[in-house]
């Protein structure tokens, strides 16, 4: 369509300048009856084009631009023109240039040839056409030499216009490959990404349990409380499995690795998704609640406890039933979380020696401790 429009405006164009040098009274042979013909004709061409690209009918041709097509036809209209210009003929032959120039980087070098040809038939056609009719006005040597002239324009840039082509159809096919290439990096990078994910998710991840590790549970941990302020208090939980060496010492260490992964299983059910749980190392995990006060960390942590505590391991043992020991703690604003783990690590170490399977929580304010015996009772220590 861009290229029909182009043509239509060279036609129009061309019509305008014609007009004005009838106006100015500049050409003597060209009468008004030849140039509304030739304004008709120009119009039927175009539209005919126009129609075969709204009804869709050049798609069925190779190059749906038709652009071998329009150049024939104008070539023929041009020259038609050009027979009835005699004054100013050797200009007119510019045209001939013009069409050619139009199929640049559209059609090969056998359509450059033929196109080319066509205009050196339909110039030598007007000569003939001359010398025919006007023998006697005619100079004909000047003429050969104009379309000598033109045959050897026309030969250039049949040449030079199939070299664009070809350079162009290059870059073309350099430009698919850069893109396939292109496409093929970025699905590469997606799966790195996707690769790097995976592999740093196990580089977090506890292998037998699958609960953060103690790296990644710091490096989380830290992150989520340097995001508090000193109005939102975070828990933290120490928990250690009691006499879990037993576990290993009767049932062996298959039996064992079964009571850790259990563990977390029911640990993980008891938690929300915005706390963090980690293993500490052994058969000793470690919980940071965040947003949470001492009740309801103490809440949480009995209720781990005693989903532990209530399940039985009827896989090892029937009947077998397992404890914990919690150390809890709040998470003082300011303070490192090391000093809180100490902290939790002194509750778990009293709940160990008060007789174990039970949650000692101590205030991070006066390092006060209070109990949570098996029952659910509390007491002041
Ligand atoms: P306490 O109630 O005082 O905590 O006694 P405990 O037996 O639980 O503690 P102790 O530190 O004496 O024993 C912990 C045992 O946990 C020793 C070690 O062999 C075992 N253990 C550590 N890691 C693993 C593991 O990944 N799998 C198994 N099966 N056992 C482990
Ligand atoms: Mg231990
Ligand atoms: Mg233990």
């Amino acid at each position: 369509m861009k290229r029909l429009g182009i043509s239509a405006l060279s036609h129009g164009m061309l019509l305008l300048i014609l007009a004005l040098a009838l106006s100015l009274d500049l050409l003597t042979d060209f009468s008004l009856l030849s140039f509304v013909l030739l304004t008709f004709s120009a119009m039927a061409t175009q539209g005919a084009f126009w129609l075969l690209f709204h009804c869709r009918i050049n798609l069925r041709f190779k190059d749906p631009s038709l652009t071998l097509m329009q150049m024939a036809v104008a070539i023929i209209w041009f020259s038609i023109l050009i027979s009835q210009l005699p004054e100013i003929r050797g200009s007119l032959t510019l045209l001939y240039i013009m069409v050619m120039l139009f199929g640049i980087f559209q059609i090969s070098m056998f359509e450059f040839a033929f196109v080319g040809l066509l205009s050196l038939v339909c110039f030598g056609g007007v000569i003939a056409s001359d010398l025919y009719f006007h023998p006697e006005e005619i100079n004909l040597k000047l003429s050969l030499v104009q379309w000598l002239i033109l045959a050897s324009a026309q030969t250039w840039i049949a040449l030079f216009g199939s070299y664009v082509r070809r350079l162009s159809e290059r870059l073309k096919r350099q430009r698919s490959v850069l893109r396939h290439s292109n496409h093929k990096m970025q699905r590469a990078n997606e799966e790195l990404e996707q690769a790097m994910e995976q592999l740093d998710e196990i580089a977090g991840t506890d292998e037998l349990t699958g609960v953060l590790n103690r790296r990644r549970f710091f490096e989380e941990s830290r992150l989520r409380l340097a995001g508090t302020d000193e109005y939102q208090s975070s828990a933290l939980c120490m928990i250690d499995l009691d006499h879990f060496k037993r576990v290993n010492d009767r049932f062996g260490h298959q039996a064992g690795d079964l009571v850790l992964e259990r563990f977390c299983q029911i640990t993980r059910e008891c938690l929300r998704g915005s706390d963090l749980f980690g293993r500490y190392g052994g058969e000793e995990f470690i919980l940071l609640l965040p947003q949470t006060n001492q009740e309801s960390g103490v809440q949480i942590a009995e209720r781990i406890r005693l989903a532990f505590e209530q399940y039985t391991f009827d896989s090892i043992e029937p009947g077998l039933r397992l404890s914990a020991s919690i150390g809890a703690t709040l998470h003082r604003w300011g303070e490192t979380l090391e000093e809180t783990l100490k902290r939790a690590d002194k509750a778990l170490y009293q709940a160990k020696s008060f007789g174990r399977n039970q949650t000692i929580y101590i205030s991070g304010a006066q390092s006060s401790s209070r109990t949570l015996d098996n029952a659910g009772k509390t007491a002041k220590d």
